[in-house]
Formats: C-alpha cells, structure tokens, sequence
C-alpha cells in the first residue's frame, strides 16, 4: 500500500503515520524527520536545510527530491509506504509521480487530515516527543500515563522542535496555504483524494482512515 498523509503543520501526520506503519507494517517516510537527521549530523543538507527550517519556509525541491527518491527505492520500502510531509510543493508532487510511475508503484490513496489554523496553533504549541524513541506527545492532548516517562521506551528525556514556536507557526500556515494546499486540485484530478476530519480526537481520526482505506 502507497499512501501520501496531507495536511498542514501539526494536523497529526506523523501521530497517524506511526499508527498506519504498525497496523499495516508499511514504513512511514517523513522528510522533515529526514532534515532533523541531517541537521542534527551537521551534513551539507543539514548545514543547508537548518536556517530555513527554523524561519519555517520549505527546503528547495531539489534537495527534498533527491533524498526522498533514495529512501523510495530503499528495500525497506518494497512493502510499501506512508509519506508524511512529502509533497509540499506542486513540483515536489510531478517529481513524485515521474518516480512511481518509471518503478510502476502507483500511489493507492492521498488522505487529507482537514485541522483549522486555530487548532494548528495549539497543538504544534504543545507538542513533545521522546528524546530516545521519537513517540509523541502534546501537553493537553496526550501525556505519558506516568509523568516525564515515555510510555514506549521508558526514558525520562523529552524534546521540543525548535522550530515549533508561536512565531515560526504563521510563517509554516501560509507556506501550507501558498505551496501545500494546491496539491489538493492535483490530486483530486487523480481520483485519488480522501478527506478525514482531523478535529476529531486521535483514535477517531484513526477509525476515519482505517474506514477509508477499507473502503478501496
Ligand atoms: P504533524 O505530523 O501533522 O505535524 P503531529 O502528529 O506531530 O502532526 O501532531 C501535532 C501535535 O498534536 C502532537 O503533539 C500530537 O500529539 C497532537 N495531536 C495529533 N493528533 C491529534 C488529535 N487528533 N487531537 C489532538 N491532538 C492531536
Ligand atoms: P510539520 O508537519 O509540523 O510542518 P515537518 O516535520 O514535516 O513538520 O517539516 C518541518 C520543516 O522541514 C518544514 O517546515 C520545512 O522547512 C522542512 N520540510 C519538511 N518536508 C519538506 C518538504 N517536502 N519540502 C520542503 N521542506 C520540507
Ligand atoms: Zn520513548
């Protein structure tokens, strides 16, 4: 199964992509969890990748199209996969299309999380994930079961991105509104868009896509 999760900073893309991996033993492959690698490594992407991120503007088409088109071909992703954060710009998507359809691995679905801004702003606010494992977290919506330890790993080590910031959020909004959202129309063309109601609470959203995908 190859599906595309679309939909703004902090609709829960990454939260549902997780949970489709397990439930589907697809991988998930963001880029955005790609650059923080990058960054963190002090590479030349890295290096490249980092004031933008942090001003919340996308990273250039070519850089983001030459690491994805690796991690696509990767044995790991023969099964199938889940792109969280990928497309984000309308030549990132024909790039895409040009790759499946040279390996004949067309994309089954494109499923849009629809969250208003408003909600954006307080999740992205209060969101956490564990230092060692990458399990998320936000401050209202989902705390550990035990106070500063993480449910999946145990550890007692929590981070915050720093480029979740009130200020940052608006410029990531109107990247969204201005680069993003016109690959609803492209994909709606292909016959391949789904919407789920990404206001619901996380289970739910989960049931609308598991719904969805039953639904062919
Ligand atoms: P994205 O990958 O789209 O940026 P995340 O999955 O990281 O979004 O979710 C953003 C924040 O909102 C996280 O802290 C997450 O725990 C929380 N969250 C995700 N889905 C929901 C939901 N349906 N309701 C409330 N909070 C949510
Ligand atoms: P979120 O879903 O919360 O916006 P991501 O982790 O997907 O966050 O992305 C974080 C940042 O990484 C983006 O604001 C952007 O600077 C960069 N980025 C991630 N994916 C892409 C992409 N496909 N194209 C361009 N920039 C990207
Ligand atoms: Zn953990």
């Amino acid at each position: 199964m190859r599906l595309i999760l679309l939909g703004p900073p902090g609709a829960g893309k990454g939260t549902q992509a997780k949970r489709l991996e397990e439930r589907y033993g697809i991988s998930q492959i963001s880029t955005g969890d790609m650059l923080r690698a990058e960054v963190k490594a002090g590479s030349p992407i890295g290096l490249e990748a980092k004031a933008i991120m942090e001003r919340g503007d996308l990273v250039p088409d070519a850089i983001i199209t030459a690491m994805l088109a690796a991690r696509v071909s990767a044995p790991g992703s023969a099964k199938g996969f889940i792109l969280d954060g990928f497309p984000r710009t309308v030549p990132q998507a024909e790039s895409l299309d040009r790759m499946l359809a040279e390996k004949a691995m067309p994309l089954d679905q494109v499923i849009e999380l629809k969250v208003d801004d408003a909600a954006l702003v307080e999740r992205i606010a209060g969101r956490f994930t564990c230092a060692k494992c990458g399990e998320g977290y936000h401050d209202s919506f989902k705390q550990p079961a035990k106070a500063g330890v993480c449910d999946a790993c145990g550890s007692t080590e929590f981070t915050r991105r720093a480029d979740d910031k009130a200020e940052t959020v608006a410029a990531r909004l109107d990247a969204y509104h201005r680069q993003t959202a016109p690959l609803l129309p492209h994909y709606a063309a292909q016959g391949k868009l789904r919407q789920v109601d990404g206001m619901a609470e996380m289970d739910e959203v989960t049931r609308q896509i598991a719904a969805v995908l039953g639904a062919g």
